[in-house]
């Protein structure tokens, strides 16, 4: 399939001096900037984060690529990355999304068949007296070994429940629950604040499946905090003054769906790169090829250009990748402008290799803003381009919110994304005669 595939050519030309389109690219790739958007800022003056860093290789996309802005699920509807990289995907929310807790069993390695139930997990530290006294246990990470004491050691066979809990990154894990007769219309036994005992997991409707995953939950959690109160890794963190995990708190119950294979739905091969499970988990949910990178961390100091050498190197032998680069978020949430236009100047230099990539359509985008002022997300349009062979350009010389709206895109919905590149790549399914 990509038998003359050039990859990666160093070209040194300047920008304005690309070589004329000969041909059409034939691979797509998705960098998705995770809440890189924003709204003004006091604090810079009233302008964005993407207004104010440097970032030449990023403008550079947008002066020679097509610009626009982006509802990625619909105009006032505030995403969570969950379902803004299902829309981003093609994937509806609306049909597809079943609750977070499912996504992130598969993004820990758990292998999720429709009909089971996926909770994500916390470790968290309690008191002699049962209290919630760290909901990250110490932000706790390297949970291996208690992952699997308490697979091995927790029984729920008295349900007649198979059950699967795995580590995930730091302080968290997931869990999956396999058997007949279960319901998701479940609460969290997560009190959301510390100094109180974790809450009992109760049936939203009181119906005979929702019941009986609550108690198959309460179950759990009892037992788990069992093995967890012996357990050498927590002695030793005791020892060493550091808050033991000693309980599970479980949320974001929801029941796997089925979802139409990527490579059916497109005809074209695929593969994720990201350091959240929640990303990974919608990837392998979805059939996309799952590729660990070193040093990442879903945080500023992530291994970016491990990333975008990766990505590099899946594009040879796969037909889409997806790249999802998290830190911008996190200064949003924490309502740091200036750290998020640091961040968004150490992203423009690490995607310099992406400036000489030939034979591809590149796609940048957010998954939604997360304005600093805001420190949640929100339903601001976020800003896009697409780079490569073929397409048609506009005057849009920044990449970023303002500059955006002016560009040839105008503003389209998260959905028509895929399908815009698809056809830049000649794979888009001809609607009528
Ligand atoms: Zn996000
Ligand atoms: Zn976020």
């Amino acid at each position: 399939m990509c038998r003359s595939y050039h990859f990666p050519t160093v070209q040194h030309k300047s920008s304005y001096n690309k070589p004329y389109p000969t041909m059409t690219a034939r691979k797509i790739l998705f960098l998705v900037l995770d809440g890189i958007s924003d709204r003004p800022c006091p604090e810079l003056a009233g302008k964005t984060p993407l207004q104010v860093a440097k970032k030449p290789n990023l403008d550079a996309f947008a002066r020679e690529g097509v610009c626009g802005i982006m509802d990625t699920i619909g105009p006032g509807i505030r995403p969570g990355s969950d379902t803004a990289h299902l829309a981003l995907l093609g994937y509806d929310p609306r049909t597809y999304y079943t609750g977070r807790g499912p996504l992130e069993c598969e993004g820990v390695g758990i292998s999720m068949e429709p009909g089971m139930i996926g909770f994500r997990c916390n470790f968290a530290t309690l008191s002699k007296d049962g209290r919630v006294i760290d909901r990250r246990a110490g932000r706790i990470h390297d949970t291996v070994a208690l992952s699997a004491a308490i697979q091995k050691g927790v029984d729920l066979k008295k349900f007649g429940v198979e059950f699967f809990f795995r580590s995930g990154a730091g302080h968290r894990a997931a869990l999956a629950l396999k058997g007949i007769g279960l319901g998701h219309c479940v609460s969290s036994n997560d009190p959301k604040k510390e100094g109180v005992p974790p809450l009992t997991i109760t049936a939203a409707e009181q119906t005979d499946k929702d019941t009986k995953t609550a108690a198959v939950c309460n179950e759990f959690a009892r037992q788990a905090t069992a093995i967890l109160a012996e357990h050498p890794v927590n002695r030793e963190r005791v020892k060493q003054g550091l808050n033991p995990a000693t309980a599970v708190l479980m949320r974001g119950a929801g029941e796997m769906g089925h979802f139409e294979p990527f490579s059916t739905r497109y005809g074209i091969s695929g593969s994720v790169i990201c350091a959240a499970s929640l990303i990974a988990g919608i990837g392998i949910a979805v059939g996309l090829r799952r590729v660990h990178v070193d040093g990442v961390t879903g945080s500023q100091d992530s291994n970016l250009a491990g990333k975008i050498a990766v990505a590099l190197e899946e594009l040879r032998s796969r037909d889409f990748v997806l790249v999802n680069i998290k830190g911008a978020d996190e200064s949003g949430h924490d309502g740091l402008a200036k750290q998020k236009t640091a961040f968004i100047e150490k992203i423009d230099g690490a995607i310099s290799p992406l400036r000489t990539v030939q034979d591809t359509i590149i796609v940048i985008c957010a998954d939604h803003s997360t304005p600093c002022t805001v420190k949640d997300h929100s339903a601001d349009p976020v800003p896009v381009v697409i780079w490569g062979e073929g397409v048609r350009t506009d005057d849009v010389a920044r990449f970023d919110e303002i500059s955006c709206a002016q560009g040839g895109l105008n503003r389209i919905p998260g959905s028509s994304l895929l399908p815009i590149a698809l056809d830049l790549i000649n794979r888009a399914r001809k609607y009528g005669a």
